[in-house]
């Protein structure tokens, strides 16, 4: 007996990286000279889960696991099959010699939104509308309580990209073309991990214990001006343009202690940022102090060349000399891992380069507690979708709406709509329809139509806001004859683009798709009527105005439609701000705020007022 205990003594001294005493400089010190060339590559390798089992996650020392976007193990798992999907995992990772966890991660980017009955919170675009960083922040505390419910610990958020041209697809995940509004809205993050403690030094990462996720900074850098607004495509920019319009929120972001930074798919001035080693290393890691990790983007590295992965060997050297340190591989980590392994051998890949990235990436893991707390907490399920979070969702919402147009003439205005009327029309299909609310990353990558997961339709939300006496007809495409013949008091009209997100969503001409246009003739010709665009940037507008007595810009809300009656009925005033220019037509474009040539259809920050009518 006595050798037994003198025997795990020994243990427990030697494995002082597992005493959460010890300091963290001490830790990973500690940890990192007892680990082999092997387990140093495996903790840089992010694999997806649908190529992981348990077994694979040991052989290989994999350090990270993702879900891309849908990428779910069945469209309408519950919290707790995700609790219990993650732990399995995680008994694969603890079962390796040195015992060290992995770390998952997932695009909650509007909230936990691959999980079915997860709240889903408005597009960036629209918080960006709301002028609030503190709401904001409220809502990377719901995110972060969602998404640990479900097991996981790591979130890709929030997207800090500056969206110069609308005619990107993921413009909608930038809070605003200007980035002192992205700057505020890195306020997200004390929201997602915890405010850092105030002696911490800056630049050190920072998690606040389970009930919060490591947040990633993406992506870095310049991805939101792209040439035209095409996705992953080159951003043509001087170095004062990129340091003074995409740069200046990663600052805000490592002050808040980000835990991981995202690279970029796009290329700064002809060079593709995952291998861009001067900004990487030099500027993120050496001139901003940025001691967190560095991850690639989803075949990020495959990509530096043309055609992607034409020269892997080259992809892996490259990348990791540039300074990323872990690389969301995701599928054929044993080419990654093998490759990686051979160019250390060989010394094309130094030691101390590999040793850099693992400290990175244990100081996460450290920090955050994974080691003590490896594990989802069944406790946490009903974390998922709840009432609070669904009431902070609905607020964000109404908050997040523009009046573009109130009233023919302003003696003329419509809103507040009263809730007292005989008949109204609702129009649409986006007025009835979860799916389009919601938009892309929403349990599918790309987003889907339909009712794929909980929430309150706008229909749903106007037909419990109005007068029990008040008939609600519903119509997804009213003639010209419907609308006469049945004598409506008014008609609110939702329409706009169909769900979308990264490459897919790019889009020349950002005209609302039909039949919106037709809906908006045959209903506004004959009845008054206050149109609603459900979209992730603003669209062509200008031709149908004339007919339209008020217009709303929604973004895209997500699963509480309740706050656009909250508003459309006045019990809360309308208060949202353009986060971006309203175009005119799409040949402006580019066009932003404080161009020299600045004529817009409705200029940045414009956005008209009402007053709530509730007492
Ligand atoms: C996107 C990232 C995302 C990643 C993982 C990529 O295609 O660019 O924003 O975090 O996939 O799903």
């Amino acid at each position: 007996l006595l050798v037994l205990v003198w025997a795990s003594n020994v243990e427990a001294e030697h494995l002082k990286y597992l005493d959460p005493r010890q300091p963290l400089g001490a830790r990973i010190a500690d940890l990192l000279k007892r680990m082999t060339l092997e387990e140093k590559v495996g903790q840089m390798t992010q694999i997806e889960r649908k190529v992981a089992t348990p077994q694979i996650l040991k052989d290989y020392f994999i350090g990270s696991l993702l879900s891309g976007g849908g990428s779910v193990p069945h469209p309408q798992a519950t919290a707790a099959e995700w609790v219990n999907m993650v732990n399995e995992f995680q008994k694969g990772s603890l079962s390796t010699r040195l015992r060290i966890p992995m770390i998952y991660g997932i695009d909650a980017i509007h909230g936990n939104n691959n999980v079915f009955n997860a709240t889903i919170f408005p597009h960036n675009v629209g918080l960006g509308a709301t002028r609030d960083p503190q709401l904001v922040r409220r809502i990377g505390e719901a995110t972060a309580l969602e998404v640990r419910a479900t097991g996981i610990q790591y979130a890709f958020a929030p997207c800090i990209a500056v969206c110069r041209d609308p005619r990107w697809g993921r413009c909608y995940e930038s809070y605003s073309e200007d980035h002192n509004i992205v700057q505020e809205m890195t306020e997200i993050i004390p929201g997602l991990q915890g405010e850092i403690p105030a002696n911490q030094a800056k630049g050190v990462p920072y998690v606040a214990g389970s009930r919060k996720v490591a947040a990633c900074a993406k992506h870095f850098v310049g991805d939101g001006g792209t040439h035209e607004g095409i996705d992953e495509n080159n951003t043509l920019i001087d170095s004062r343009g990129l340091f003074s319009i995409h740069m200046p929120a990663y600052y805000n972001s490592i002050i808040k202690g980000v835990s991981t930074v995202m690279v970029s798919y796009s290329s700064w001035n002809g060079k593709k940022m995952h291998d861009n080693r001067e900004l990487l290393t030099g500027f993120l890691k050496n001139t901003l102090k940025f001691r967190g990790f560095v991850i690639s983007d989803w075949e990020g590295i495959d990509r530096i060349t043309s055609p992607p992965g034409a020269n892997y060997t080259f992809s892996v050297e490259a990348s990791v000399n540039a300074g990323i340190d872990m690389v969301m591989v995701p599928n054929d980590y044993i080419s990654f891992i093998s490759i990686l392994t051979d160019l250390v051998r060989k010394n094309f890949v130094p030691m101390s380069r590999i040793d850099d990235a693992v400290k990175r990436i244990l100081r996460v893991k450290f920090t955050m507690g994974l080691f003590e707390n490896p594990y989802g907490d069944l406790g946490l399920v009903d974390q998922l979708g709840m009432k609070e979070h669904r009431i902070l969702a609905r607020e964000a919402v109404r908050k997040s709406l523009v009046l573009l147009k109130n009233g023919k003439s302003p003696a003329e205005t419509i809103i507040p709509l009263p809730k007292k009327a005989p008949r109204i029309l609702v129009a649409g299909i986006h007025a009835d329809d979860i799916g389009l609310q919601c938009g892309g990353w929403t349990i599918e990558w790309q987003g889907q139509p339909g009712n794929i997961t909980s929430g309150t339709t706008i229909l749903e939300a106007i037909k419990s806001a109005v007068d029990s006496g008040t008939e609600v007809i519903y119509s997804q495409f009213p003639s010209v004859s419907f609308v006469e013949e049945n004598d409506f008091s008014y008609s609110i009209v939702v329409v706009g683009e169909p769900p979308y997100a990264e490459l897919a969503g790019d889009n020349l001409n950002l005209t609302i798709p039909e039949p919106g246009p037709s809906i908006i003739s045959n209903v506004c010709g004959s009845s008054k009527c206050a149109v609603i665009i459900i979209s992730g940037r603003p669209l062509v507008v200008a031709p149908y105005l004339p007919v339209i007595d008020a217009l709303v810009a929604a973004w895209l809300p997500g699963s509480e439609g309740g706050g656009v009656a909250d508003v459309l009925f006045g019990d809360h005033g309308f208060t949202g701000k353009l986060p971006r220019t309203w175009f005119k037509s799409v040949d402006q474009l580019p066009m932003n705020v404080g161009d020299a040539h600045y004529d817009p259809l409705f200029p940045f920050g414009f956005g008209l007022t009402t007053n709530a009518t509730k007492a």
